[in-house]
């Protein structure tokens, strides 16, 4: 039986009480952990009980008293009595505290004890069975259920909830020197001493890092179960196209490009399973020209390539440069966006197709010619894409191209599922982006600044803001609109300002774009869509507003907008925050360069949420566990081998499901 109501003093109103917090079963409760604990395990005497430390003492009530003060506040005060000393007991507005005690009882209080009125005192003690005594947990509360309902329902019905059949065999439990399952839920709602929370915690941790693990584990077992829709082949001709195609290129690769292209290749010609790669490189770090050279081993190989960019603006920014690189090859490029029809009959099985997730998914005869499939998600994973292709009996070959740097912890538990391939070097010659924190006193200096830059240097600039709108509940972010108007009125009046946002027509859109590129703005002004992979080599300015309101990662790939090109570029971030966190958070941009570094940052600052923000979804939701704890991963990964190598038969689905809602490697 797993129903709360099984538990006496659970009705309908605490039914629905619970369910604000989530929790509809005696599971839920039972994994409803507490978010800190108060030690009030120092059992002392009233006389020797400490100032400013946390105590319970047990006595008897000589006197209570409800007590209007002069500032007509009300208090409780209780007197207790040891046999060493007395102490008061002070609570503020709590008349009902007075029905419970009685002159006479001989009970325990807990809590720090202070000085009040000259006296030894503690301020709103706990007491009774519960809440004394012992290290005592807090709970997430929801109105009408405090830390202290929480306390008396689990400790009473501790031995049933914690019946739970442990996901792992007992063997190994010992092996690892791990607490039981049952140990673990019991230590960690009622721990005898921190050593056992703290064993407690590691044992609930692993499970839900091996839930995750395992989720991974058995995703790329299905995936390398499924055989390709197109086995790539590299014969020496191919190889001797592939080199003259490098050749040709106006650049050479950098070592980091070679070793990943080699990656690639080796996967793609070698296995006969289908290849799941991610390519990870930080802005700017060249990984198109990678996309590029697998398309075209596909398309050597007679293979359709499909290339899916997150906006149309990037697929007719794909669809150039590849179509440039590619001239003087025969592989035909098309473009297939929701302006840029496409008749299907006429494309050959060998081209490389450069589109959009939307447009894409109309063409449902293309879909089962795919051979290869790459992603440019640049932050975001192709998770649906990649669900979409995988569905299928033979799904293509699939490249996923992030500009998000993977943690090396995060790529371990839960991308597992995935090759990884990482970019770790920007080509050269390139300067680092100066980067400045603008408070709003500087504002009109920095623009003034920008002004001499523009008219002088002919250089271009973005100016971001968080959103379109103007929104309510977040007033202190600007609006584009708003701020395009008086940008273009107010402050810079001679300078040719133009505005994109999403929701700008697509032929505006490209129009505006166009003009940009032939120098014809000065300034756009834009919400983050600017964000996904464009290319201005011309534009060495970047004015980031409300810069607060961005994870890291994402001011890290907005700054790569620019310093593109050869000259000195800038990156301003304004902020009205006086948050010190938020300040600190903002000026380690200032002196980090790297991606993996700021993402590691946000990571261990704010948690995978905010460093992979535009994720919508997809983040297990883990209490315990740290996805940046590198050694708990590493432990947990240890014991998944060992389960699967001396435990054959043992179900890992069981352990895939803990606690897991969603994972991002579908
Ligand atoms: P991202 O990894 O952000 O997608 P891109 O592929 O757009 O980066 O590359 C950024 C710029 O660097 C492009 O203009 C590209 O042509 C150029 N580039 C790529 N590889 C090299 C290289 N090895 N040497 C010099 N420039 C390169
Ligand atoms: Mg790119």
């Amino acid at each position: 039986m797993n129903s709360l109501s099984t538990i006496s003093g659970i009705g309908p109103k605490t039914l629905l009480k619970l369910r604000n917090l989530n929790i509809n079963t005696l599971n839920d409760i039972v994994y409803h952990f507490p978010s800190r604990y108060i030690d009030f395990s120092h059992i002392t005497k009233i006389a020797n009980s400490q100032i400013n430390t946390n105590v319970t003492i047990t006595g008897k009530i000589i006197s209570i008293q409800n007590i209007y003060t002069r500032q007509s506040k009300n208090l409780q005060r209780v007197i207790v009595k040891d046999d060493t000393d007395q102490i008061h007991l002070i609570w503020f507005n709590q008349p009902y505290i007075l029905k419970n005690l009685k002159a006479g009882m001989v009970l325990s209080f807990a809590g720090t004890v202070s000085t009040f009125g000259n006296q030894k005192t503690i301020i709103n003690p706990e007491y009774g069975q519960y809440h004394t005594g012992k290290i005592i947990p807090i709970y997430p509360e929801t109105r009408g259920l405090s830390s202290k309902w929480f306390r008396k329902t689990i400790q009473s019905y501790l031995p049933t909830l914690t019946q739970i059949s442990d996901s792992l065999p007992s063997s190994l439990v010992k092996k690892y020197h791990l607490l039981s399952l049952e140990q673990a839920l019991t230590q960690i709602h009622l721990p005898k001493n921190s050593a056992f929370l703290n064993q407690a915690r590691l044992r609930l941790a692993i499970d839900e890092i091996l839930s995750v693990l395992t989720k991974s584990y058995l995703q790329k077992k299905n995936w390398l179960e499924k055989s390709p829709n197109k086995k790539i082949k590299i014969t020496t001709s191919i190889t001797k196209k592939i080199n003259t195609f490098i050749k040709s290129l106006p650049f050479k690769l950098t070592d980091s490009q070679k070793k990943v292209w080699g990656e690639i290749r080796e996967d793609l010609v070698s296995k006969n399973h289908v290849v799941n790669r991610l390519l990870c490189g930080d802005v700017g770090s060249g990984k198109t020209i990678i996309a590029i050279l697998a398309c075209y081993l596909t398309h050597l190989n007679n293979s359709l390539s499909l290339v899916l960019a997150p906006t149309s603006i990037l697929a007719r920014q794909h669809f150039q440069n590849f179509s440039l690189f590619l001239k003087d090859t025969k592989a035909p490029v098309f473009l297939l966006t929701a302006s840029s029809r496409l008749d299907t009959q006429k494309v050959p099985k060998n081209s490389i197709i450069i589109s959009t997730h939307s447009a894409f998914y109309q063409k449902k005869s293309l879909v089962k010619l795919v051979g290869l499939l790459v992603v440019d998600e640049q932050h975001k994973f192709g998770v649906k894409q990649r669900s979409f292709f995988s569905n299928l009996n033979t799904p293509p070959h699939c490249l996923t191209m992030s500009a998000t740097p993977i943690p090396r912890t995060i790529s371990l538990s839960m991308l597992g599922n995935l090759s990884l391939s990482t970019l770790d070097t920007v080509p050269k010659n390139r300067l680092r982006i100066k980067t400045f924190l603008v408070p709003p006193t500087k504002k009109i200096k920095c623009y003034q600044w920008l002004k001499k830059q523009i008219t002088k240097e002919k250089v271009q600039a973005f100016i971001v803001c968080p959103f379109i709108d103007n929104s309510e509940t977040l007033t202190s972010v600007k609006s584009a609109t708003k701020e395009f108007a008086y940008l273009s009125k107010i402050i810079f009046p001679d300078l040719k300002l133009s505005l994109i946002h999403g929701k700008i027509k697509h032929d505006e859109k490209q129009k505006i774009l166009k003009n940009f590129q032939g120098n014809k703005i000065n300034i756009l002004v834009t919400t983050p869509i600017i964000e996904v992979g464009i290319d201005f080599p011309n534009s060495t300015i970047i004015i980031i507003q409300s810069a607060d309101r961005f994870g890291l990662a994402q001011l890290h790939q907005l700054r790569g907008r620019v310093g593109r090109g050869t000259a000195q570029s800038y990156c301003f971030f304004f902020t009205e925050s006086e948050n010190e966190k938020t300040i600190n958070r903002l000026k380690y941009l200032q002196n980090h360069h790297n991606g993996l570094d700021i993402a590691n940052y946000d990571l261990k600052t704010r948690g995978p949420g905010e460093l992979f923000s535009t994720l919508q979804h997809g983040f297990p939701s883990l209490k315990l566990a740290n996805l940046s704890d590198f050694k708990l991963i590493s432990f947990s990964q240890k014991i998944l081998q060992d389960i699967i190598k001396s435990y054959p038969s043992f179900d890992l689905s069981k352990l895939a499901k803990n606690t897991i809602t969603d994972s991002i490697s579908n």
